[in-house]
């Protein structure tokens, strides 16, 4: 698997790191990183594993606030101190959907010192408009010898359930990874299943394609219906619902549709089958004609500017 992956991305075998899942591949990362003391700057909100994977390092969280739901790379870039072993940049974001243009990319990485790791999380990469100028890990890494990659198989390939996903990251990073890994940690099932996901990379794509097609028709729906969605990069769509997320969420379980709430922030709604959102989309119509009881309509997400999809942060 790993020199399939070394292969497909064209980077040196000795550079591909396979775990179980990106999770697995994080938390070796971590340990082999961060001892107690250290810390660990991350976008928040962000992928809900990060804070309790830093903790169990011993290292300290430092969360840094979105901006505009996207990833305040100024900011974090001043949270760098002596003791920042490394920072998490999750692009595109879970759960915003948002993604780090190449230029603001760029001028974060010249300002973190070189022994600094900046971890680009690529969970959703595979998802990203084509017209978005965004970094490719995997091409950004050879200037940047303390940038690593985190992949996963869980997304785009459907292979959650069977726990495999690879780093991409310069020989001493990758090293120290695989020297803390839990030795035999990706099963032999879900390698095959992985290499013949690689070997599908038609099918994948055409799969891809049809969520991405699917996403843009749901984000301009609810467009239409006055929601302020933001670009949406990932295989969903935010809704920064602010106080009233509960109550969405709740209309959405009535209707048999399960979404991921953060109470008090927002929605994230998975692209499904074309019928799927669908019904996803009637329960949306119908909660836009209901009064707030919480706070004055569109305060938070009904009067804000549309963003235009090729809107980059
Ligand atoms: C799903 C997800 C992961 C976890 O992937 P696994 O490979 O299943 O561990 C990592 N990062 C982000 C941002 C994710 O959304």
């Amino acid at each position: 698997l790993a020199a399939l992956i070394s292969s497909r991305f064209g980077v040196p075998f000795e550079h591909v790191v396979v775990g179980a899942g990106s999770i697995g591949i994080l938390q070796a990362l971590f340990a082999a990183t961060c001892e107690a003391g250290a810390e660990v700057v991350y976008a928040w909100r962000s992928f809900e594993a990060y804070p309790g994977l830093v903790l169990l390092s011993g290292a300290d969280p430092v969360p840094v606030p979105l901006r505009h739901e996207a990833h305040d790379l100024a900011a974090m870039a001043d949270a760098i101190t002596p003791r920042t072993r490394m920072v998490l940049v999750c692009n595109p974001n879970n759960p915003t959907g948002t993604v780090v243009g190449r230029r603001m990319m760029n001028a974060f990485l010249d300002r973190v010192p070189t022994d600094c790791l900046v971890v680009l999380d690529e969970a959703y990469r595979d998802f990203v408009d084509g017209n978005v100028d965004t970094p490719e890990g995997a091409e950004t890494y050879r200037e940047r010898p303390n940038l690593v990659v985190v992949r996963t198989f869980s997304k785009a390939q459907g292979l959650a359930g069977l726990r495999v996903g690879f780093l991409i990251a310069q020989a001493p990073v990758a090293t120290a990874v695989r020297t803390v890994q839990l030795p035999y940690a990706v099963s032999h099932l879900a390698q095959v299943a992985a290499i013949a996901a690689l070997r599908a990379g038609h099918e994948v794509s055409r799969r891809v394609r049809a969520v991405m097609a699917e996403r843009h028709r749901v984000r301009e729906t609810l467009a239409g219906l006055g929601w302020r969605i933001p670009a949406a990069h990932g295989n969903f769509v935010w809704l920064p619902l602010g106080s009233r997320a509960e109550e969405f969420a709740a209309a959405c379980e009535v209707a048999g549709i399960s979404v991921r709430c953060f109470a008090g922030e927002g929605v994230r709604a998975s692209i499904g089958s074309p019928g799927e959102n669908d019904r996803f989309l009637a329960v949306a119509r119908a909660f836009r004609g209901r009064p707030s009881a919480a706070e004055p309509v569109g305060l938070n997400f009904m009067a804000g500017p549309r963003v235009r999809s090729s809107q980059v942060s």
